[in-house]
């Protein structure tokens, strides 16, 4: 037999004696190796997760497996795996192993999940759209000629293509909820500092966030209970206890007129949000448009401050002391610009030389300055609405997932992320559900944000408003 579609079927099944963790695994590489046309994984773990499921097999013979026994798992390829590659869909890591396992991983792996291989996504998630890749683009399960969005792509074609349960993904802009929204299945971007990063290739710390990728928030939920809480090798995770998760009959939820009046917004996609705010005003929410004056700053000072922090992160990279080395280069000079001009792709060189003018001496206070200053602006304000709201409603994305190649400009590729990036400038959950269909036959998903560290209750609410 097959492998059932969500992680909770699993469960069941499994415990009624209908299947074991090894015939899932199996069906899912097997599966996978079917689809290694779509691009999804850089590789297949079958060797690691075929012995990690004997091992959950066994438990589950015994009695005591963990609570996610039975969970099938993709991880992005910027999450280390102790003894596994991991390359950040770069030429940089090409062939590096990681020595270590991110703390995400070990939780997983500790909870008794099986981890089946890495998955594709842009080169140091830098990307929307799963192009930026050194490993080529990765097909959207749903249409191939598309995109599955970025960069988490290969994390959300995962999930759709039926490959796994849940993909662990990193969201630094969008990048959970983009892709989720892209390939129809359920992304969350928890509040900075409910999950440790450690081990989590570095973008922009400041932003990046892990996440899981699911179909439904059950399954999503599951994870996030055994990934989130603090971990002493981040020191950015936080002790607070997270808010209950009570929920009133009637919510308050707020919409930002001017975000469905933005000029590359699709009608559709409109219309399906504006029918759902109608749907949940007709069961008793109060519904509300609030202001969003901002609205402008969010994708300037989302690329002005993490191209800075990916600059920076990405300093160690020299050939030297880490990655790529060119052959036959002379002198530390030579070495460094040879071995970073070979190993970085075209857009992460790009990100690398806006960052580091943002931050140079007679710039920094106009953009890198600038930029922490409207930060704060932005999340203030956003704080401010969150305060007579329960949550705020946004389309995840002002598109359906496009033809590959179709956006070749970069200014038009970082506007994609107008309506993500907020709840990475502020910090707060957001969560991308797969609401609609396009007339194209595509999928696409409405996003919901909530408080800093109302993680349980953005999950809950989200389950409730939309049956996901
Ligand atoms: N698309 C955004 C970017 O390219 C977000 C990426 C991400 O969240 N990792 O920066």
């Amino acid at each position: 037999m097959g492998m059932p579609r969500t992680f909770h079927e699993a469960r069941e099944v499994l415990a009624n004696g209908g299947t074991s963790v090894t015939a899932m695994v199996r069906a899912a590489l097997d599966l996978a190796k079917e689809k290694a046309h779509l691009n999804i994984f850089l590789e297949l773990f079958d060797r690691s997760a075929l012995a990690k499921a004997a091992e959950v097999d066994a438990k589950v013979a015994a009695g005591n497996a963990g609570p996610l026994a039975g969970a099938i798992v993709s991880i992005k390829d910027n999450l280390c795996y102790a003894g596994h590659r991991v390359s950040a869909a770069s030429r940089m890591l090409d062939g590096y192993v990681s020595p270590y396992s991110a703390t995400v991983v070990e939780r997983l792996l500790a909870a008794d999940t099986v981890i089946i291989g890495r998955t594709n996504c842009d080169e140091f998630a830098m990307g929307s759209s799963n192009e930026s890749s050194a490993y080529g683009p990765v097909a959207n399960p749903w249409d191939p000629a598309r995109v599955p969005g970025g960069s988490s792509g290969g994390a959300a074609a995962s999930v759709a293509a039926g490959l796994c349960h849940i993909a662990l993904a990193s969201d630094t802009g969008g990048s959970i909820r983009q892709p989720a929204s892209f390939c129809g299945v359920t992304g969350f971007k928890p509040t900075y500092g409910r999950v440790s990063r450690y081990g989590l290739i570095a973008f922009a710390s400041s932003f990046d966030q892990i996440g899981p990728l699911a179909h439904d928030v059950r399954d999503v939920e599951s994870v996030f209970r055994v990934i989130a809480g603090p971990d002493v090798r981040d020191n950015t995770t936080s002790h607070r206890e997270a808010a209950p998760t009570g929920l009133p009959d009637r919510l308050r939820i707020g919409y930002y007129a001017h975000c469905l009046d933005h000029a590359g917004m699709d009608p559709e996609i409109r219309a399906h949000v504006e029918s759902q705010l109608q749907r949940l005003q007709d069961e008793g929410h109060a519904v509300e448009a609030v202001d969003l004056p901002m609205a402008d700053l969010f994708v300037p000072a989302y690329y002005i401050l993490s191209t800075a922090e990916a600059s920076s992160n990405l300093a160690r990279f020299d050939g030297i002391r880490y990655g790529h080395r060119a052959g036959g280069a002379h002198g530390v000079e030579e070495v460094y610009r040879r071995s970073r001009s070979e190993g970085f792709g075209p857009e992460v060189q790009r990100r690398i030389m806006l960052g580091t003018f943002v931050l140079s001496a007679g710039y920094h206070d106009a953009y890198y300055g600038q930029g922490m200053r409207v930060r704060r602006m932005i999340r203030d304000k956003t704080l401010e609405t969150l305060a007579g709201h329960d949550l705020i409603l946004t389309p995840t994305s002002p598109v359906t997932a496009f033809p590959k190649g179709h956006i070749s400009d970069p200014v038009s590729m970082y506007l994609q992320d107008i309506f993500t990036v907020q709840a990475n400038l502020a910090g707060i959950p957001a969560i991308s559900v797969p609401t609609g269909r396009h007339g194209n036959g595509m999928p696409f998903g409405i996003q919901l944000m909530a408080k800093p560290f109302e993680d349980e209750r953005l999950l809950a609410a989200a389950g409730r408003l939309f049956d996901v």
